[in-house]
C-alpha cells in the first residue's frame, strides 16, 4: 500500500508515515491510497480492535504498523453509539474528550506522530490556526505527547466563550494565542512560518492530513457493518458536511466494501457543492456565516479528494448528492427533533436530520451527530427551552483555568 497526491500524475509513492508527517504534498495536492482494499473485520471485536483490523491494510509496509495496535488502542479510548431514535439511526460521534467527531482523527495523528517522533528523535512544533471545533480537538490530542509541541490560533472576539474555553485550558507543551484580526489572519500566519526556511520543525495538523482521514473511514465501515447486520439491508449515510473530510472518509469506507447504499452531504447555507451538482460548474467561493459555523466553509478543500474519487462530473453527479439547509430550517429542526422524539441535536446535526425527514422519509437511514449538543447551548438551549448538560469531559475543559496569549497578526510573535 502507498500514497499519493491528488496533483501528481506519475503516482509518486509515499508511505503513510511519510504523508502523515507531511501533511501536504510537496505540490500542494492531497494524499490519497494507492488501492482500496476489501475490510470486513468482525463487527464483534472492540472498537479499537476493529479499528487496527480496518487500518492495518493502509499500514501494510509502514514503519507504524507494528506500533498500530496501541495507537489504536490509546486513540479510540471512548465510545461510539450507533443509537436508534424515533425514525432513524444516529452515529454519535461526540463522545470523545472534546464532544465533537474531530477526536477521532485528532487522536489517533496525534498518537502516531508521538510513535514516529520517538525512533526518530526530532521534535515537531504542531500550528493550527482555529475558529472552532479543530483547535480544541488538536489541543486536547497532543496535550503531554512527548516531542511535540501545539501553538493554537484563534481571532479576537471570534468564538464562543465556551469554544475560548477550550482552546486555552491547557499548559505544558500546548500554548494559545488570541490573535487581533479574524480566522484569515490566523490562516495566513500559519502559512508564511510554514514558508519561513529559518524556521525547522513545524507541522500541521489540519483536516486534510491523512493521518486524520484515515480514522474517519472506520466508523463507517463498523456503522454500516452494525446495520446490515440488525436491519439486513444497506444504510443510506447522511453525513453534514463543510470541508468534506468527513465524507471522504464514508466514500473511501464504501470503496473498501463497506455495506452502505448511498451518502448524501448536508450543508448549511454554503452551497457551493449543491450548485455544482445542478449544474457541473464548480465555484469556491468565501464562506457565510451560520449556526453550523464548523461546516461554514465555501472552497472545501477535501474536494480534490473527492474530484480524485470520481473524476468527471457524471461520476459525481452518479455517487454525490448534497442538500442545503438554512438557519431557519436548523433552528426548526432542533425544536421539532427535541418536541416530537425527546432527543437533542447540535445545529450540524440538525442539517442531517433534517435531509432525513425530508427526503428519506421512507427509509431509515444512518444521520451522522457530529457534536454533542451541549457545545452549542447557544443556539439549542433557546429553542428547547431547558438546559443542555455538559459531558463531564467538556465540562472539566470549560472549567480548568484560561491560559493564552493576545498577540498582533504577525507569525513571528509566535516563536
Ligand atoms: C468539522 C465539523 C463538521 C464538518 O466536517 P468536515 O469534515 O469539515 O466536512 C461538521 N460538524 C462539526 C460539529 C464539526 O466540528
Amino acid at each position: 500500500m502507498y500514497f499519493y497526491s491528488t496533483r501528481d500524475n506519475e503516482k509518486r509513492k509515499f508511505s503513510a508515515s511519510e504523508a502523515l508527517l507531511k501533511g501536504l504534498a510537496d505540490d500542494g495536492g492531497l494524499f490519497v491510497p494507492s488501492s482500496y482494499p476489501k475490510l470486513n473485520a468482525d463487527i464483534n471485536l472492540s472498537y479499537p480492535a476493529f479499528a487496527y483490523e480496518c487500518l492495518k491494510p493502509f499500514f501494510e509496509g509502514d514503519e507504524l504498523l507494528s506500533d498500530l495496535k496501541g495507537i489504536c488502542e490509546k486513540a479510540f479510548n471512548f465510545p461510539i453509539i450507533l443509537n436508534r431514535i424515533e425514525r432513524q439511526e444516529v452515529l454519535e460521534l461526540f463522545h470523545g474528550p472534546t464532544s465533537a467527531f474531530k477526536d477521532f482523527g485528532a487522536r489517533f495523528l496525534a498518537s502516531s506522530m508521538e510513535t514516529l517522533l520517538k525512533s526518530k528523535g526530532n521534535e515537531l512544533c504542531i500550528l493550527v490556526a482555529t475558529s472552532g471545533d479543530t483547535g480544541g480537538a488538536v489541543a486536547s490530542a497532543f496535550h503531554g505527547k512527548a516531542q511535540l509541541s501545539v501553538k493554537v490560533l484563534f481571532p479576537k472576539g471570534r468564538v464562543a466563550e465556551r469554544q475560548k474555553r477550550q482552546l486555552t485550558c491547557w499548559d505544558g507543551n500546548v500554548s494559545s494565542y488570541e490573535v487581533d484580526g479574524a480566522f484569515d489572519d490566523c490562516q495566513r500566519m500559519v502559512k508564511e512560518a510554514f514558508m519561513d526556511k529559518s524556521l525547522k520543525g513545524l507541522s500541521s495538523a489540519n483536516s486534510i492530513n491523512l493521518g486524520r482521514l484515515l480514522p474517519q473511514m472506520v466508523y463507517y465501515v463498523w456503522a454500516s457493518n452494525k446495520y446490515l447486520e440488525k436491519y439486513g439491508k444497506k444504510p443510506t449515510v447522511i453525513v453534514p458536511s463543510g470541508n468534506v473530510g468527513n465524507c471522504t472518509g464514508a466514500y473511501w469506507a464504501k470503496l473498501c466494501s463497506a455495506p452502505i447504499s448511498q451518502i448524501v452531504l448536508a450543508v448549511n447555507a454554503n452551497t457551493t457543492i449543491p450548485d455544482y451538482l445542478k449544474d457541473g460548474v464548480y465555484k469556491p467561493r468565501p464562506s457565510v456565516k451560520t449556526l453550523a459555523n464548523a461546516m461554514d466553509v465555501g472552497a472545501p478543500s477535501n474536494m480534490e479528494r473527492l474530484f480524485n474519487i470520481f473524476p468527471t462530473y457524471e461520476e459525481m453527479k452518479e455517487n454525490v448528492s448534497a442538500f442545503s439547509v438554512s438557519d431557519d430550517l436548523i433552528r426548526e429542526e432542533i425544536k421539532n427533533t427535541y418536541k416530537e422524539e425527546g432527543y437533542i441535536i447540535c445545529p450540524h446535526t440538525a442539517c442531517g436530520k433534517y435531509v432525513a425527514d425530508t427526503y428519506f422519509k421512507d427509509e431509515c437511514p444512518i444521520i451522522v451527530s457530529t457534536a454533542h449538543p451541549a457545545k452549542f447551548e447557544s443556539v439549542v438551549e433557546p429553542l428547547i427551552g431547558e438546559r443542555v448538560p455538559l459531558p463531564p469531559s467538556l465540562n472539566a475543559l470549560v472549567t480548568a483555568k484560561s491560559n493564552y496569549k493576545s498577540i498582533a497578526a504577525d507569525y513571528k510573535l509566535l516563536f
